[in-house]
């Protein structure tokens, strides 16, 4: 009787034994899925931001039938959607010649997929004005400003407009003729042409030690002639 419960004794230990090898490998194999489905979905998502930050934006091609500048702008949520399933597919949502050419083969994409970077509008901007001065003030732009106090243009014919206020096709054209101009000059340059009658020139200054000092003629600064083709 005792050799009995001794063996029985024994078999239980044992089967818990194995009951515990079972249900560690059974949450092995639970937590190396979850990690891998954790690990797939951060994947994926990772991939689909980055197609959405490569896409986003308005960008500036040649249209490959005219030849001329066109504005499109790529359908960077659809993009980054079926990025997160491992497909390519990048298309464009607007153009600037759309909707009369909206059923066109979109042979551009060429030109955004072998630069995404380039053609970008933002960039094109921020480009053009790194480097340069004010026109006015003759201050150096630095960092440019994309939400508000946008930086401004000098027309050939004396009017300024803010860069965000020109068709993106046209920039690359305005960019040859046009002067860079800083916010603070836009704004007083407009203030001037609007309300002449409210802004008086002083033909002096003060000096250092409030001293008047006599202003030297400063011509306005002007921008180059346009040239249309
Ligand atoms: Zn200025």
């Amino acid at each position: 009787m005792l050799f009995l419960f001794t063996g029985f004794l024994a078999y239980s230990r044992l089967s818990s034994r194995e009951e515990e090898a079972g249900m560690v490998f059974s949450n092995l194999i639970l937590a190396t899925i979850i990690v891998l489905a954790v690990g797939a979905v951060v994947f994926g998502l990772t991939v689909a931001l980055r197609t959405y930050v490569k896409y986003r934006g308005k960008r500036v091609i040649t249209c490959p039938e005219t030849q001329k500048a066109v504005a499109v702008h790529v359908n960077a949520t659809n993009a980054a959607r079926k990025a997160l399933f491992g497909k390519s597919y990048v298309r464009l949502d607007q153009c600037s010649r759309w909707p009369e050419r909206q059923n066109c083969g979109q042979e551009c994409l060429s030109q955004v997929n072998a630069d995404p970077a380039l053609c970008l509008v933002w960039n094109m901007v921020d480009h053009w004005y790194k480097g340069k001065t004010c026109a006015y003030c003759q201050k150096p732009f630095t960092e440019i400003h994309w939400h508000d106090r946008h930086p401004a243009l000098l027309a050939p014919d004396h009017t300024c407009v803010q860069w965000n206020e020109v068709a993106p096709e046209k920039l690359p054209e305005v960019f040859e003729t046009y002067l860079p101009v800083c916010w603070n000059c836009y704004i007083a340059e407009t203030f001037r042409r609007q309300n002449p009658e409210k802004v008086l020139d002083r033909t002096w200054e003060r000096g250092p030690g409030g001293e008047y000092i006599p202003k030297e003629d400063s011509a306005a600064p002007v921008a180059k002639p346009a040239t249309r083709n």
